[in-house]
């Protein structure tokens, strides 16, 4: 297979140990002669995996047992309106600060009262609100903690007078969590923990049972903690590609240890961006993720974005290409991206330079 190094927003690279147990287990799934694909999710095999892609979850990010994981259909897109449905009573406040959290907040307002309490939507999104307070009357207080079209993320978990609510679709999984401080954290696996297919929710199991509404057995969190997240058929092949994801990460040192590899990786890239005078990053510094990275060309060298590209491509990027309401590029280095491609990266940037002189 040709060797690329893969930038890919999602779905994006995931570690090669995780396909390759994945390959085998579409050969022979647990010696039961059958692939993973082909057995009864009601056999103890299956059972099993559900066991450990469990238990692997709440090792990896240390979840108390007043929280419960499961694993769902419809994306991270789907539970925008879960959240809505579960936890909107009278009056639920958004930071804005992008697509994702603007797609999550029309949900909420699609179903009763929700309102922006901040937004950084007067700069395109390229830095997170600050200094605003938390009203004291929501039900809950929603976040999207990274950004993944415009790099910029909340790396520390904030203190909330209200529940607490957050989109980790694109840094779960990249640093340690007190998950103890949210009502909720849910996202799609497709960029840190495995395929699209299967989103996952931590849920605080005292925050669920509070709003008045019917709620659709299949958007009611409860219904999905207590079928053990086997209420229906679940995604089983996604799910197995998740825990196979996790049972990597464990192995390499978990959430402490990839978090210093992430912070290393951004470090190296950022530098340069920072340091070639071809290229400008576009987040503000205090808020610059750790799992995408965005840059466009510098002032007066924006004829030669193309050409970037292209040559970029030449030597083994992919994915690079900006979110088109953005522009320029955009590198996801999340948990599976090795760091010999973002060093692959920078040398592409170093040999535009001297090209482009
Ligand atoms: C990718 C992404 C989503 C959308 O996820 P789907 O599973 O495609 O619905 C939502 N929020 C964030 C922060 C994302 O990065």
């Amino acid at each position: 297979m040709k060797k690329v190094h893969n930038f890919n927003a999602g779905p994006c690279v995931l570690p090669d140990q995780a396909i390759d147990n994945s390959i085998e287990a579409l050969k022979d799934f647990a010696g039961t002669g059958m692939a993973v694909i082909e057995v009864s999710h009601r056999s103890k095999e299956w059972s099993a995996v559900m066991d450990e892609c469990r238990a692997l979850w709440k090792e990896l990010l240390n979840i108390p047992d007043t929280h419960e994981v499961v694993f769902l259909g419809g994306g991270a897109s789907l539970q925008f309106l879960y959240v809505a449905m579960n936890f909107l009573e009278n009056k639920a406040g958004y930071l804005e600060t992008g697509v994702w959290a603007k797609k999550a907040y029309k949900e909420a307002k699609g179903l009763g009262n929700a309102f922006a309490v901040a937004s950084s939507a007067d700069k395109n999104f390229s830095y997170i609100p600050k200094g605003y307070v938390i009203p004291t009357d929501i039900d809950y207080f929603h976040i999207t903690t990274n950004n993944t079209i415009y790099g910029t993320e909340i790396r520390y978990d904030m203190d909330s007078p209200v529940p607490l609510v957050a989109d980790m679709s694109s840094d779960i999984m990249s640093r340690p969590v007190d998950v103890s401080k949210y009502a909720l954290i849910y996202g799609g696996a497709q960029k840190n923990v495995g395929p699209a297919g299967v989103s996952f929710a931590i849920i605080r199991k005292d925050a669920l049972g509070k709003v008045s509404r019917y709620i659709p057995t299949m958007l009611d969190y409860k219904v999905h903690i207590d079928g053990a997240s086997m209420y229906n058929t679940p995604p089983v092949f996604p799910i197995f590609v998740m825990k196979e994801t996790l049972k990597w990460l464990k192995g390499i040192g978990g959430v402490e240890a990839i978090n210093r590899m992430n912070v290393e990786k951004s470090q190296i890239l950022y530098d340069e961006i920072d340091r070639n005078p071809l290229f400008v990053g576009t987040a503000a510094k205090e808020d610059r993720s750790i799992m995408n990275v965005c840059f466009v060309m510098a002032p007066g060298y924006e004829a030669l974005q193309d050409e970037f590209l292209e040559f970029a491509k030449s030597q083994g990027m992919v994915g690079i290409k900006g979110h088109r309401s953005v522009g320029g590029f955009r590198a996801s280095i999340y948990n599976a991206c090795p760091k010999e491609s973002v060093e692959a990266l920078v040398s592409c940037m170093q040999d535009f330079e001297r090209k482009s002189k």
